[in-house]
């Protein structure tokens, strides 16, 4: 019915609201391939569940330590959670899933030890997902709720020469484990018990495993909470929502109905810098000689947008 010229949107009316839950975050990636017989992972897998809430209840005692802590390992935390974000915002999203700018090499390797720190599968596997997750949330032939290993089969269609091209992407998935293991458990649990003395136990706690769980559940609530509450001044027929929350705790990634309306734009937000860090991030890399080609919509087409798909709000 509508006519669409941009091909960015599929539109026949009805939308399904619920999306990929692994494709955007998806967890740890060995409990997610336990389908390797073949059979849909539409059970629940267990060994997931038992890890996830080991892990949460791990979170939970680390809030009591916290009074304990030097307040260097409080701010050297929020620092790991930063770096860790900006491994998954700035590095897995921005720049290879949507290679929404580019980023000379020592760039691309801080932002690939960050995102071995952040822990949600390598660079690759994040990437081709976030791909699907696109593609479905954008058109209307998506399964309500799609298997991993559907999404690996949807994945396995979709072009990913350009990820396999870069070597800092193929090293990172290459050296995984060993790279999860030093940067998201060892160097933050180290660098508090190295420079200022703090017990290994707090700086374990709150460094890795408190600091980890946050961010899990930040990038968890860009795929439910930003589907779910929200307006959507930038089209009303997409699931994605624009939510204040989200953003605040994802450092800018909670535009979520402009990035899915345009999602090449590498500031995934109408509004630039504005409670967006990662922008401000990418930015300063730029400003610095590490970043360039940054992609964006025009307000013009912005505009257009609104006016023709969006829901009025805004
Ligand atoms: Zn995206
Ligand atoms: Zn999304």
């Amino acid at each position: 019915m509508v006519s669409v010229s941009d091909g960015s949107v599929a539109q026949n009316g009805e939308r399904v609201t619920s999306e990929p839950a692994t494709a955007e975050m998806p967890k740890p990636s060995e409990a997610l391939n336990g389908d390797a017989k073949g059979k849909r992972t539409q059970y629940i897998v267990w060994r997931n569940v038992i890890l996830m809430t080991l892990l949460h209840a791990g979170a939970v005692y680390s809030v009591f330590l916290i009074p304990k802590a030097h307040p260097f390992t409080w701010i050297w935390s929020y620092l790991c959670f930063l770096m860790t974000a900006l491994g998954v915002t700035a590095g897995a999203h921005r720049l290879w899933s949507h290679r929404s700018y580019k980023a000379k090499l020592p760039l691309r390797v801080f932002l690939a030890a960050a995102n071995s720190m952040a822990f949600q599968n390598d660079i690759f596997e994040w990437s081709r997902d976030h791909r699907v997750h696109h593609k479905y949330s954008e058109t209307d032939a998506i399964p309500t709720m799609p298997s991993h290993r559907d999404v690996i089969e949807r994945g396995k269609k979709l072009d990913v020469s350009d990820l396999l091209a870069d070597p800092v992407v193929v090293f990172q998935r290459k050296y995984y484990k060993t790279s999860v293991l030093v940067m998201c458990f060892m160097v933050p649990m180290l660098v508090p018990w190295y420079f200022w003395g703090e017990s290994l136990w707090n700086s374990y706690f709150l460094s890795s495993i408190l600091r980890y769980t946050v961010s899990l559940n930040v990038t968890w609530l860009v795929n439910s909470a930003a589907h779910l509450y929200g307006n959507r001044p930038y089209d009303k027929n997409i699931s994605p929502r624009e939510n204040r929350f989200v953003t605040f705790g994802a450092i800018g990634e909670g535009f979520h109905n402009y990035h899915h309306t345009f999602p090449f734009d590498y500031s995934t937000s109408e509004f630039g810098l504005r409670f967006n860090p990662t922008t401000c991030f990418i930015d300063l890399m730029c400003w610095l000689g590490l970043a360039s080609n940054r992609k964006r919509a025009t307000p013009e087409m912005v505009q257009a947008r609104k006016l023709r798909t969006g829901d009025g709000s805004a």
